[in-house]
């Protein structure tokens, strides 16, 4: 452990919440160096839905590798490419009628944000963007402008700016709309806000702690997106690649965003790539506008197209996530109504699902306690308050069964000490 202490930076975040060396992991599960064995609910945050070490999709890998495939290739033509474009296409573009074309961005989550807001504004001609509140779109500086987190946005050391900040879905309450803000300052001359390029959006916010929107918000966004010209964008990335039951986050809702991005479990395998889809119209760059060195990695193209051949060829894989979010919305509303509604709150959709605690602390308690016990699992939020299940898509029965009981004994634990506590005080 000593090593990390002395040569890594300090910015380091997961380690610290997982004090281990880990050297192996399985489908759902993840081991350290003295053996021991933990039920994986953070899933390299959303970047492992296929499970660690997917075993189709290392087979496809390992049989690259070993006949030399090209591995780095700028952004040149190569079979694994041709074969991911082509697999993206008929799988997952044309099935759901999208005509987008394929932006290999750098390989971050970060950098298809960055190409996504450089495209809109050069289409349109407009700088300022509109993003909402809690959202989550990394920190390199143009996303970090669009992204809320003060901790995040403190670093910046400079200011953020061309976003204006409107209020999420649920934001004031279930009963406001928060729409009626947007809608009024876009059709106020008067209002102080630029008409934006774009506005940018996460079906349901991972990092900003689970909030969803829901189908009559998203197609009122679209409408009044489209009525003023302004581009619709749909940041994907971690709700992304099944996370909520489907391919894409908005699926469900029936909206068809003008740009999508897409990152994470793209690969499938936890390899770097990332990737901006663009309505073909609105494809105006001039090559090599959008530049980067690591936009041709080929052994993520390669258990990317062997993710989708596997399991979007049809609705099974679908069909399993959702009859798993069912059981994960069950325990969780279970959890709630053991520990008072007054204090816990379910949220999210999916296998994106967690709960709301009454703050940070409580919330960072319950996943320390379920780590000792044999359970990776993380919090987000603006404070660190919602505890947050990401597990693999691929999880079976059983694992997610386990990884569930040990949160719930965590909340016991930890929501017994509170009342004890609460008894010895009075
Ligand atoms: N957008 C969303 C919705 C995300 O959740 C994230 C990362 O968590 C990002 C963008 C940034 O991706 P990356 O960390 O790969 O830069």
């Amino acid at each position: 452990m000593d090593i990390f202490k002395q040569q890594e930076s300090n910015v380091q975040t997961y380690a610290r919440s997982f004090p281990v060396v880990f050297n192996r992991a399985e489908g759902a599960r993840i081991f350290d160096c003295e053996g021991n064995a933990y039920i994986d609910f953070l899933a390299g945050a959303g970047s492992l839905n296929y499970g660690h070490n997917n075993p189709h999709l290392k087979e496809a890998l390992i049989e690259y590798i070993q006949r030399d495939g090209i591995t780095h290739g700028l952004d040149m033509h190569t079979d694994a490419k041709a074969r991911f474009l082509t697999a993206f296409k008929t799988r997952i573009l044309e099935p759901r009628g999208l005509d987008h074309v394929v932006q290999f961005t750098g390989p971050t989550g970060a950098n298809a944000v960055e190409a996504a807001l450089k495209i809109a504004r050069k289409v349109t001609g407009r700088h300022n963007v509109i993003a909402f509140t809690n959202g989550f779109h990394g920190v390199t500086l143009g996303a970090l402008a669009l992204t809320g987190n003060q901790h995040h946005r403190g670093s910046a050391g400079l200011p953020l700016s061309g976003v204006t900040r409107m209020p999420y879905a649920g934001y004031l309450g279930s009963d406001v709309n928060t729409l009626a803000l947007l809608k009024k300052t876009l059709n106020d001359a008067s209002s102080g806000v630029d008409m934006p390029a774009a506005v940018i959006v996460e079906v349901v916010q991972g990092e900003g702690g689970l909030n969803t929107a829901s189908t009559g918000w998203l197609k009122e966004l679209q409408s009044i997106c489209r009525s003023h010209d302004i581009l619709l964008i749909v940041d994907d990335i971690q709700a992304g690649c099944g996370r909520t039951g489907t391919f894409f986050s908005f699926e469900g809702a029936g909206i068809s965003p003008d740009i999508i991005t897409l990152s994470k479990s793209l690969s499938g395998y936890g390899l770097p790539m990332a990737i901006t889809l663009i309505r073909r119209e609105l494809d105006q760059w001039e090559p090599g506008e959008h530049n980067g060195t690591f936009r041709g990695n080929n052994h993520a193209f390669v258990t990317a197209t062997a993710a989708l051949e596997k399991y979007w060829g049809d609705d099974q894989f679908q069909n399993e996530v959702k009859e798993k979010a069912a059981l994960l919305s069950q325990r969780f509303k279970r959890i709630c109504d053991r520990y008072g509604v007054t204090r816990l709150q379910h949220k999210g959709r999916g296998l994106m699902q967690g709960i709301r605690c009454q703050n940070g602390e409580i919330a960072e308690k319950i996943c320390r306690h379920a780590f000792s016990q044999g359970l990776m699992v993380e919090t987000a939020g603006s404070e660190g308050q919602v505890v947050k299940c990401l597990c693999p898509l691929t999880i079976t029965h059983a694992e997610l069964t386990q990884g569930l009981d040990i949160l719930e004994s965590s909340f016991a634990e930890v929501f017994g000490q509170q009342s004890s506590a609460l008894n010895k005080a009075g």
